[in-house]
């Protein structure tokens, strides 16, 4: 008996998207993957995590249209968008195409402004560093169309967490796509639903970071000094179970901020109350992989702790 493959949801006359079953805090609703193309050749953006069902109904859905998967691309190497790819590539024999600095295996470099075609479809790449460094959006130019991995999403904002996010990196990019693609009419973003004004949803993303900012920088002003402390007075209106994320989030401004030299800090030895805070910023060993690459927090080489530090504004 053959089982039920889940079926693409036809967007545009050119895109397809097949949602991963993987939904989680991070991944929303599950990650997008994006098959991309017409006739006989096809795109697949983000084959998601490596789950076998899901790759091989990418494989089966790509087939249904008529035609064969030419490319994989990946937006950037989190596991929730990029394992899959090599699992699809070795079913459907086609190369993966990445960032040309990314450090995960891929057989394609990429580098910012480079063409993809598939078929009579051509997309550009578009080097967008800040939620992660290897980070890429696509432009889809036959239907002026922007994919946007995690560099926006469909709901919510996305996460930036050191040591491989980068406020000054993410906002350069957010800023890059504003003045580059906010003439783009649909953005597809990694999770979430696609967006029907990018122009408007770009300027919301810049300003919900500069509204952060400016109640880090009001914080700090008020004599909050860490990151515990700073997480409780500016995410009060978000859920506990996401402070870990907030509190990386607020590294990522400070260090940003240390950087321009608007912010100075200081090791501490910490308190009780102090060490309880820390746990806030080095959350446990047990998060899951997706959760834990979210927020910066797992290498090769294992997490690296965040000292305790009390953090002030410098004077003007
Ligand atoms: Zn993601």
């Amino acid at each position: 008996m053959q089982e039920l493959m889940p079926q693409p949801q036809q967007l545009s006359p050119l895109v397809w998207r097949l949602r991963a079953p993987n939904p989680g805090p991070m991944t929303l609703t599950g990650t997008n993957s994006y098959i991309v193309g017409q006739g006989q050749a096809y795109l697949v953006i983000d084959p998601g995590p490596d789950i076998e069902s899901h790759v091989q109904a990418l494989a089966a859905a790509v087939n249904g249209l008529g035609g064969r998967v030419k490319l994989i691309l990946v937006t950037h190497g989190h596991p929730d968008h990029y394992p899959g790819a090599l699992s699809l590539g070795r079913l459907v024999d086609a190369p993966v195409a990445a960032y040309a600095g990314a450090t995960f295996p891929h057989t394609v470099d990429l580098v910012d402004g480079q063409e993809v075609t598939a078929g009579g479809v051509s997309l550009t790449a578009i080097y967008t560093p800040g939620h992660a460094a290897d980070h890429l959006c696509f432009f889809l130019a036959g239907e002026n169309a922007l994919f946007t991995g995690d560099n926006i999403l469909g709901v919510g904002t996305t996460v930036v967490a050191p040591p491989k996010g980068d406020m000054a990196d993410y906002l350069a990019s957010l800023r890059l796509l504003e003045a580059g693609w906010s003439h783009a009419g649909t953005i597809y973003g990694g999770h979430g639903p696609e967006i029907k004004d990018p122009a408007a949803k770009i300027k919301e993303y810049l300003a919900h970071r500069q509204a952060r900012q400016q109640q880090l920088m009001a914080a700090l002003a008020a004599g909050e000094s860490t990151i515990a402390q700073l997480v409780e007075r500016i995410y009060q209106d978000v859920g506990r179970h996401l402070w870990p994320a907030a509190a990386r989030q607020v590294l990522a401004y400070l260090l940003m901020l240390e950087r321009e030299g608007r912010v100075r800090v200081q090791e501490i030895s910490p308190s009780e109350a102090d060490l309880a805070g820390q746990a806030l910023i080095n959350p446990s060993s047990a998060l899951d992989p997706v959760a834990a690459a979210e927020l910066g927090i797992s290498s090769q080489t294992g997490p690296q702790p965040e000292k305790l530090k009390r953090y002030s504004l410098v004077p003007e």
